[in-house]
């Protein structure tokens, strides 16, 4: 039987927050086995805040969670990391309101956890198993989750630029034969320039910059690095939707295609999943033969 996981001690970080452009401090503290994911605020004393889809408030550029009239914003990159290591309960605790950003991907969040090691906790893991298909639209873009053996996790955004048009649009990751930790975390957030004075007119990219974000300006990308991976776009919508989705409180065992779907369409689908108790059973795995492929590497 597989065990749920927490992490085995401390793990701290120090960033600024991406929309507020405010610094934080984040701790990531072990969890009993059935706590989740929960958030503290400490400069705002109360209950924790649940890592759970149906306290999602604000899916404007990034997916903040908000619970007894406290907020957490910009989780996705954190819950991604989290799904990729498969840390069930963890308790995050935040100096300030948002997430910091560190280098707009997950990998440094993989590698604080990692940094603190992983414990087993002697309390079976449970799985979501999707057993009919749930799809959710909205305009032109669609989410779509269905039944699957292991988690398979497909992407296409839709942009004409002259950027995007000479990178991939489309992913497709088998996590059975694809590991998220070497191929998807170090996957950054991307933007295009021109848009950032719109974002900013709205209070968000506040901490926004070229060290936590690939800037595209008309035709080129600005970062003298240059991309991660070829397909470092579309993965990052994947890493994205990957971590939306774990705010269903469990990893889902089950496939995910999303077209041109958002933080927005990505809470929509958890929410209509979970209002769909026929499209879905709780399910503790009774072998390791496929670790991997539920998300335990
Ligand atoms: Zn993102």
């Amino acid at each position: 039987m597989l065990c749920q996981r927490t992490i085995d001690g401390p793990a701290h970080a120090i960033g600024i927050g991406v929309h507020s452009g405010r610094p934080v401090r984040m701790t990531l503290r072990p969890a009993d086995a059935d706590t989740g994911i929960e958030f503290q605020r400490l400069d705002k004393p109360g209950r924790p805040i649940r890592a759970r889809a149906e306290n999602v408030s604000d899916t404007t550029l990034a997916t903040s969670l908000s619970e007894g009239g406290v907020q957490i914003a910009t989780v996705e990159h954190l819950m991604s990391a989290l799904w990729g290591l498969g840390i069930d309960n963890a308790r995050v605790e935040l100096s300030s309101e948002e997430v910091p950003i560190m280098d707009g991907s997950a990998q440094p969040f993989v590698e604080i956890i990692q940094g603190a090691g992983i414990r087993n906790l002697a309390v079976p893991r449970k799985f979501i198993r999707i057993t009919r298909e749930v799809s959710v639209s909205q305009g032109e873009a669609k989410a779509t989750l269905s039944p699957y053996d292991g988690f398979r996790a497909g992407y296409t955004f839709v942009a004409d630029h002259p950027v995007f048009n000479r990178y991939p649009k489309t992913i497709e990751v088998d996590f059975a034969s694809t590991s998220y930790l070497d191929e998807v975390c170090g996957a950054r957030s991307f933007g295009l320039m021109r848009e950032l004075d719109q974002a900013r007119a709205i209070r968000k990219c506040l901490g926004s910059s070229l060290d936590n974000a690939v800037g595209i300006d008309d035709d080129e990308i600005v970062n003298t690095e240059g991309l991660r991976y070829e397909d470092e776009f579309v993965k990052h919508k994947l890493l994205d939707a990957i971590g939306d989705l774990y705010l269903l409180g469990l990893p889902v065992i089950g496939a995910f295609d999303g077209y041109m779907s958002g933080h927005t369409l990505n809470n929509k689908l958890a929410r209509a999943l979970l209002r769909c108790p026929d499209a879905w059973v709780l399910q503790a795995l009774p072998t390791t033969r496929r670790r991997q492929a539920y998300s335990l590497h």
